[in-house]
């Protein structure tokens, strides 16, 4: 499958059409931005590390019962998936406090949730990303009550076999955020992607993190985490 034109450029990412008008391809970036665009940078080599941890990720999903967007890793940095109306909500699960909620809640980062966390962001960047609840989402018709449920629900069955996947690996799943699309006839699907860009992952021995906190915190050694990251879950 070709690309034909240019739909989308993001921070992160491209997004081409192909001949096909139900598939499309995205391309991933080393760019690299964090707090809502203002700080910019490049992490090298970390458009390919998001491609096939994403790609290996979702295939495990899919093996598991949730349907997503992949169809086929073209080549390092490019995969051919489902082409579907991104529902515009950034869901948000926690096992862990950090970041955002550790600031809001003022709890300490790496203190673990008596309850696992779910948080839906409306995708507007004008907007800063606000945070909404189920009430916003339906008056604002982002989404009926039935695909919401179904979002809820495969939020929290992709979290237990992320978890316990990753945990095999020596990674402690500690937050995420996925997105979801509808396909032509209306089917949910897993889109987006699932990478160190868009989950924390700390090692589960040492705490050390491995993700693009590295980036956004300068912690150094950020290329080197990506790496770690594609090394444990895909060998190479
Ligand atoms: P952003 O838009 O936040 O800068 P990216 O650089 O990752 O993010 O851009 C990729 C865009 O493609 C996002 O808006 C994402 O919602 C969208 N997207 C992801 N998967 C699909 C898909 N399967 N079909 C259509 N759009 C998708
Ligand atoms: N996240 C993301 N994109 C966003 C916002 C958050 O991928 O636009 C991810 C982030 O990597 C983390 C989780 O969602 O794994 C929770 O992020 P948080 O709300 O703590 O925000 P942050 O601290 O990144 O501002």
């Amino acid at each position: 499958m070709k690309k034909t034109v240019q739909l989308y450029e993001g921070k992160a990412k491209k997004v081409y059409a192909t001949e096909d008008e139900n598939l499309c391809i995205v391309s991933y970036k080393d760019d690299a931005t964090a707090f809502n665009g203002l700080k910019k940078g490049t992490i090298e080599g970390k458009g390919a590390v998001n491609n096939v941890v994403s790609n290996h990720l979702m295939r495990m999903l899919e093996q598991n019962g949730i349907p997503t967007h992949l169809v086929e890793e073209l080549n390092d940095r490019e995969t051919l998936v489902k082409k579907v109306s991104i529902v515009p909500l950034e869901v948000i699960i926690r096992n862990i406090a950090a970041g955002s909620l550790s600031k809001r809640l003022g709890l300490p980062e790496g203190e673990k949730l008596k309850k696992t966390v779910l948080e839906y962001c409306y995708k507007d960047d004008d907007l800063g990303d606000p945070l909404v609840n189920e009430y916003h989402i339906a008056a604002l018709g982002i989404a009926d009550d039935e695909e919401l449920a179904t979002i809820a629900a495969y939020s929290f069955k992709i979290n237990d076999l992320l978890s316990a996947y990753l945990k095999d690996a020596g990674i402690e799943l500690i937050d995420y955020k996925i997105e979801f699309g509808r396909t032509a006839d209306g089917t949910i699907i897993l889109a987006d992607e699932i990478s160190p860009d868009t989950c924390r992952f700390w090692d589960s021995k040492t705490g050390k993190k491995l993700d693009k906190d590295r980036f956004r915190r300068d912690l150094g050694g950020v290329e080197d985490a990506y790496d770690e990251i594609r090394k444990r879950l895909l060998g190479k």
